[in-house]
């Protein structure tokens, strides 16, 4: 028997009620968690209870539990990573994704959930500028996005070497090149561990962060066999893009699968107004994105995007292996199913969430979205750069913003006084040899206001420093872990 309609109610009101009152107290409550993991996880102790509890009931008790230990990761003022918000119309969307509650792999099974993603994947290659052709899977993020892409570039390099990776596995292959850039985002090299390629090897980059297209010529020379080379679209920190027309170009007269790790930088190409940092993008063979973090939809959403259905349909699809054309170029697949373009046989529909977000924005308000972030990042950077003793190390191209506040200690003394003044949220992190504050303006909500209150926040954590009234031992636990022999730590 089905479960009564009515069994839901009530739950379902808890929890529009909890959510109501969680999104209204973001605009005052302080932006960080008021308890750490730790304290909550020692309040939580105990055991399953052995009786059961009334839905509403449950609600009511989670989010009473979770509301200290919250981050208000969605306010206007959270800075932190790179992460975005939630547009209304995606949020809501969410809900009703999960109330539906469909297996989104099959098209035939789902057809609603299939066809909705469809239309996004559509609308997306679109304001993207990206070959009509491509074929578009939503994975849980860009990590799984840029795992998809270079599994397909492992499998067309090794298809062209005459290797069969189906039937004979790595071992014993060709070895694959893969050249990244020395600031590629720490994920690449991670999906690379899970591929078994092996670490890859690295490529000068100039002081923006932006691959050198004569370096990369000079390394892909430096040896031969299959490559795969990937590009980044949005530096982590300086917020720019590798020169993608030119190291396009060098890659493919190598015979390389390009691949693109456009986790934010992406939707640059949305806009007319930054579209020309990444002039000649459409030429990739393969594009990683998140939804999650522009385009301001609820976790967990990345977008893999591939010139060549057949090759990840080859990957992922579990019925059967498609024969590639021998040039390689997608023969007449049609729209496919949904599980052949991920690794996930089962999941959520989660490009509803984008479907919503897109329909909601329209084309004006997308380019509107994408540019008002960079407007406010720009907003940010011009004011910081009033405060004494403020130095803004990149060029502020797009969304990110990287400050030191002189000495490594004095900006670790300011990252952690600000984020115990709590009324804005900014990543401590390090770059070029030095510690720095980074800024990433992701959520679609952060206006005028809130960059003035954030820059007053940052001004009044540079007056308590200045007058010593850290202690010292604060400074210790300062939020800035430090790997020195790296470039980046933060994980988005
Ligand atoms: C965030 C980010 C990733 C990882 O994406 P997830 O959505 O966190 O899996 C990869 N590359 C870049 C450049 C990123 O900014």
């Amino acid at each position: 028997m089905s479960a009564q309609p009515d069994a839901y109610t009530e739950a379902l009101h808890r929890a529009l009620l909890h959510a109501h009152a969680w999104l209204a107290s973001l605009p005052s409550r302080p932006i960080g968690p008021r308890v750490d993991a730790d304290t909550l996880a020692a309040l939580s102790a105990g055991p399953l209870p052995p009786s059961s509890c009334a839905a509403a009931d449950v609600i009511d008790e989670l989010a009473a539990f979770a509301e200290p230990g919250l981050m208000a990761m969605p306010s206007g003022r959270f800075f932190g990573w790179v992460i975005g918000g939630t547009l209304p119309a995606a949020l809501a969307a969410d809900w009703l994704v999960t109330a539906w509650d469909q297996n989104a792999g099959m098209r035939f099974a789902t057809p609603a959930a299939a066809v909705l993603e469809e239309i996004a994947a559509g609308w997306l290659l679109d304001l993207l500028g990206l070959p009509p052709g491509a074929d578009v899977g939503f994975t849980t993020g860009a990590t799984m996005a840029n795992f998809v892409g270079l599994a397909a570039g492992r499998q067309w390099v090794l298809d062209r070497a005459g290797w069969d990776l189906d039937r004979d596995g790595l071992a014993g292959s060709p070895r694959v090149r893969v050249f990244v850039g020395a600031e590629r985002h720490d994920v690449i090299d991670l999906v690379l561990r899970y591929l078994g390629l092996g670490a890859p090897i690295v490529v000068d980059v100039d002081q923006q962060g932006r691959l050198r297209p004569a370096s990369l010529a000079e390394s892909l020379c430096a040896g031969s066999g299959p490559a795969i080379v990937c590009l980044q679209a949005g530096n982590l920190h300086s917020g720019a893009s590798d020169p993608m027309g030119m190291a396009i170009d060098v890659a493919h007269r190598h015979g390389a699968w390009v691949h693109v790790d456009g986790a934010f930088g992406l939707w640059a190409a949305a806009s007319p107004r930054f579209r020309d940092q990444v002039t000649g993008l459409d030429s990739a063979d393969f594009w990683a994105t998140d939804a999650h973090k522009t385009l301001n939809v609820p976790y967990d959403c990345g977008v893999s995007i591939v010139s060549r259905p057949e090759v990840v349909r080859k990957v992922f699809g579990v019925h059967t292996s498609y024969l590639m054309a021998a040039d390689g170029t997608p023969g007449n697949l049609g729209p496919g199913d949904p599980f052949e373009k991920v690794p996930e046989l089962s999941r959520r529909a989660r490009g509803v969430p984008v479907w919503a977000a897109l329909r909601s924005l329209g084309r004006v308000g997308t380019i509107a979205l994408v540019d008002g972030l960079a407007a406010n990042a720009r907003n940010l950077a011009d004011g910081l750069r009033l405060l004494p003793g403020v130095e803004v190390l990149n060029e502020v191209v797009f969304t990110q913003v990287c400050v030191s506040f002189g000495s490594d200690e004095r900006t670790r003394r300011v990252t952690q006084q600000l984020i115990t003044d709590g009324s804005a949220w900014m990543s401590g992190s390090r770059w070029h040899d030095r510690d720095i504050l980074r800024i990433s303006v992701s959520n679609w909500s952060t206006d005028a206001a809130d960059v003035a209150l954030s820059l007053a926040a940052v001004a009044r954590a540079c007056a308590v420093v200045d007058a010593g009234n850290l202690e010292v031992e604060d400074v210790r636990r300062a939020a800035t872990p430090r790997h020195p022999d790296r470039v980046t730590h933060d994980r988005d």
